[in-house]
């Protein structure tokens, strides 16, 4: 796992597929997404690194259900006393209480659908002991106020995270970043690629700075203007 610097505040945590982030307040952590499993230990370690104790983890807010990001979960919980957060569309398939719903590939993204499920680690994943449901408009106390932004589309659950006082959107896979170019584009992998391009629309209506992806290099400045960029790109179905 790679450790980047986006802000004071913020840091990148960057795994063989996917990628989280911690957000640290003076005096407790958040992080958004857990990476693959196996992850909660190394980013426990992290979060000592950079300062902050295992207890300082207050909460895991994760932007979907993929293993990529909700995998390492339960262990980061289990080591830190961290909270869970997901939003309720996603919480029973992260409960293993329903299957995983597969995403619906178009064809060009099955070799690549292909290739990230070889970098993913094959294992049994404990589900979080207990999970808190978030809805949309939810605001958590984290950087002066985080507010959830309920993005259906790549999952029936995914969630956006916004921090207006700071200028940062965490966009889970809801928009991602093109790993040749860096092109800011939706996610791929979708349960319903219309909702999810409707979404990155309704994402670059919020006033961000950085913008936070859950795979690609983040945007870390004038973020609102290149998601707009990318909004025009891709036009919502009629
Ligand atoms: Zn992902
Ligand atoms: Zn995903």
């Amino acid at each position: 796992m790679d450790v980047v610097a986006l802000l004071p505040r913020l840091h990148l945590l960057r795994f063989p597929v996917g990628q989280a982030y911690l957000w640290q307040d003076d005096d407790e952590s958040t992080l958004v997404d857990a990476g693959p499993p196996g992850s909660g230990r190394v980013i426990a370690d992290a979060v000592t690194a950079l300062g902050g104790g295992p207890a300082a983890v207050r909460r895991v807010v994760l932007t979907h259900f993929h293993e990529d990001h909700a995998g390492g979960a339960a262990e980061l919980a289990a080591l830190t006393g961290a909270e869970v957060l997901a939003h309720a569309a996603d919480a029973a398939v992260l409960r293993r209480e329903v299957p995983a719903p597969e995403p619906v590939l178009a064809e060009w993204e099955r070799p690549l659908h292909a290739a990230a499920l070889r970098h993913l680690p094959v294992r049994d994943v404990e589900p979080p002991s207990a999970i808190t449901e978030l809805a949309d408009g939810d605001v958590l106390p984290l950087g002066g106020g985080a507010h959830v932004v309920h993005v259906p589309g790549h999952t029936d659950g995914s969630i956006a995270l916004h921090l207006p006082g700071h200028g940062v959107l965490f966009t889970g896979d809801t928009v991602a970043a093109s790993p040749v170019d860096g092109s800011v584009m939706p996610g791929v992998f979708n349960l319903d690629r219309p909702r999810t391009v409707a979404a990155l629309h309704r994402l670059a209506g919020l006033d961000a700075d950085v913008a936070c992806f859950g795979h690609g290099d983040p945007v870390t400045g004038r973020a609102s203007a290149v998601l707009r960029e990318a909004a025009d790109r891709h036009r919502p179905a009629r």
